[in-house]
């Protein structure tokens, strides 16, 4: 069993959280311990109590115990459903030795807290999440509340739970579209608060579904961890723990505009953190190639990016609507790099200002994941085929473009592969690895090349001698990576580079030399090609950029000795060859 637990640090109110696969002893131990001579009162969804019902009740036998079940979802937040709760805990006779137990998603956590922070000014509660957006956000932190007709959360109350019970086993019966939104919050935490989160995030990709249980278990405390950290400093959100609101400014506009229920809270967010990226990143804060791993990432995700058809008027409106509070500005999150979050006061008219050019970039993506994946898929079957000559013209020509083309990179390092060319091949993934290390298809790749260099007989002789040395595998699945050409002075077991912290090492690959080439500094094109040859005096990519770089310096060198030949006689060049 994974178990683990944090403190939230609030003085009298302070209290933990357990994290555990199959939480239900550890809840059952904590009751009889510190309740047990007191009622328990169980505030759940029918949805969770057709499913757990029956396990809380066996925990809870021999305990004074009883069950509410309200009606699921959002709509049920609402007053309405307060009072049959008040009336179930009057009913049972709770009284101020009473414990609440919400048990199920964020409506039932909102709910219940709401109720216990009230019913006789104030009872005890305990959240058991159901929901991966109750595990990682709504559990945490203390607030509570309902809806009115006139909007969301207009009602609430801070009041800290006793503890909090997190098992992910929970999220095995949760639909696919409530466990994508909860998600939403988790990469929030990542990009605003944990860059190892997010590194991680990144190289799961689109395959977050299927990670591991021990994943889940990282995954959700990290985030946890954050949100915890930030609300042990800022319990009533008088500032800083705005910065969890990432993503939320035009998120909750989105879900405003498109009318409450369209749009699931993390659907919204995903939205949200897209868009303020884009939004930021013009404000010249967030980096651009940050902007295009979120994008990615939440693309990959499987989350949309926009509501077509939702008017930009009627966004723009809900934007900045606090409570209904019309506000001049808003302190806006912002992210300079994966985990390093601050607040930013914005004008309202700025942001308003900006979001038809956010949304024409928005959609600009929108288009390209489309065009890319048609292009790309036709590429990999034509690779599948065997036609491996021509795409690699197509593909080089696309990095020789944009040499920060990923997919290009990972499909190229793939045709070298089936092609037999291993050095080009690697040297083609090391690359890509250097500029996106958490990518989860190129650390496939790597993978696959590193154990054919291994297991080909031929290594000693055409192999590059020691190819794997700027690339480590490790054994949790990441890479890091070193320098390419540690200094003698720098001992060998000196700290690996560190991602986020610190620039990449050089690269020393044909792609890079292009790069320079354009840029006009042919001598160091020149230099790190012959670089690559005299590590591996057989590399295809090297030979080839060689051969014809040679032949147009013997050209122009031939043309400039013309030339100047003719200066000197005379001769009229022109329409000669
Ligand atoms: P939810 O509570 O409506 O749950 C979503 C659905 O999943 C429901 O149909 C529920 O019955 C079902 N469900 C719950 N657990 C399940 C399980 N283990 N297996 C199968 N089905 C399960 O929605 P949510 O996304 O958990 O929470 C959304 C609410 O949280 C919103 O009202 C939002 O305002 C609130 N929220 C509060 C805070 C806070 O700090 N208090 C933060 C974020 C969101």
């Amino acid at each position: 069993m994974t178990s683990d637990m944090i403190t939230v640090p609030l003085g009298d109110r302070t209290y933990d959280i357990f994290f555990a696969e199959d939480i239900y002893p550890l809840f059952q131990e904590w009751i009889c311990r510190f309740y047990p001579g007191g009622s328990v009162f169980v505030i759940t969804d029918r949805n969770v109590a057709s499913i757990y019902g029956e396990d809380i009740r066996r925990r809870l036998v021999g305990i004074p115990h009883h069950v509410h079940a309200i009606e699921p979802g959002e709509e049920s937040k609402n007053a309405e459903t307060l009072r049959g709760i008040y009336a179930f805990l009057a009913q049972g006779n709770a009284d101020r030795d009473a414990l609440v137990v919400a048990f199920g998603g964020g409506v039932v956590g909102d709910l219940a807290g709401f109720a216990a922070a009230t019913y006789l000014r104030g009872i005890p509660y305990v959240q058991i999440p159901t929901t991966l957006l109750s595990q990682v956000d709504s559990s945490v932190g203390g607030k509570t509340g309902f809806n009115l007709p006139e909007g969301k959360n207009l009602v609430g109350a801070f009041h800290q739970p006793r503890v909090v019970f997190i098992d992910h086993g929970f999220l095995r019966t949760l639909d696919d579209r409530n466990l994508r939104s909860g998600m939403a919050e988790v990469v929030k935490c990542g990009l605003a608060g944990d860059g190892v989160l997010w590194e991680m995030l990144c190289s799961q990709g689109g395959g977050w579904k299927s990670m591991s249980g021990r994943d889940w278990h990282e995954v959700i405390r990290r985030s946890v961890a954050f949100k915890a950290s930030i609300v042990g400093k800022d319990e009533r959100e008088s500032s800083l723990r705005r910065v969890l609101n990432l993503g939320h400014t035009i998120g909750h506009a989105l879900e405003q505009a498109s009318g409450y229920g369209a749009l699931l809270h993390g659907e919204a967010v995903a939205m949200g953190l897209a868009w303020e990226a884009v939004f930021s990143r013009r404000l010249g804060i967030t980096p651009r190639e940050l902007e295009e791993r979120l994008v990615s990432l939440l693309k990959e995700m499987g989350f949309a990016l926009d509501v077509p058809g939702l008017a930009l008027t009627s966004i723009a409106a809900a934007a900045g609507m606090d409570k209904k509070r019309v506000v001049s500005d808003v302190d806006m999150p912002m992210v300079s790099a994966p985990g390093a979050c601050s607040l930013k006061r914005v004008p309202l008219a700025l942001l308003r200002k900006e979001m038809p050019a956010i949304r024409a970039e928005i959609q600009r993506w929108g288009r390209e994941a489309v065009l890319d994946s048609a292009e790309e898929r036709e590429l990999q079957e034509r690779i599948d085929r065997g036609s491996l000559e021509e795409v690699e013209a197509i593909l080089e020509r696309r990095l020789g473009s944009n040499p920060r083309d990923l997919r290009a990179m990972v499909l190229l390092s793939d045709a070298y592969h089936r092609a037999g060319k291993l050095a080009a091949a690697w040297e083609m993934v090391k690359e890509a690895l250097q500029q996106y290390p958490a990518d989860a298809r190129a650390q496939r790749m790597a993978r696959e090349i590193e154990e054919e260099l291994h297991r080909s007989p031929s290594r000693k002789e055409d192999a590059p001698p020691e190819p794997l040395e700027d690339v480590l595998l490790l054994p949790e699945g990441a890479f890091e990576i070193r320098a390419a050409d540690p200094s003698p002075a720098a001992p060998e077991s000196s700290a690996p580079v560190a991602k986020s912290e610190s620039p990449p090492p050089p690269v020393h690959t044909v792609t890079m030399a292009d790069v320079y080439w354009e840029q006009g500094e042919k001598e160091t094109a020149r230099r790190i090609v012959d670089e690559i040859l005299m590590r591996d005096p057989g590399d295809p990519r090297a030979l080839k950029w060689k051969k014809t770089h040679e032949e147009r310096a013997a050209e122009s060198a031939l043309a400039a000795f013309l030339g100047a030949i003719a200066k000197e006689f005379g001769y009229d060049l022109s329409g000669h060859h």
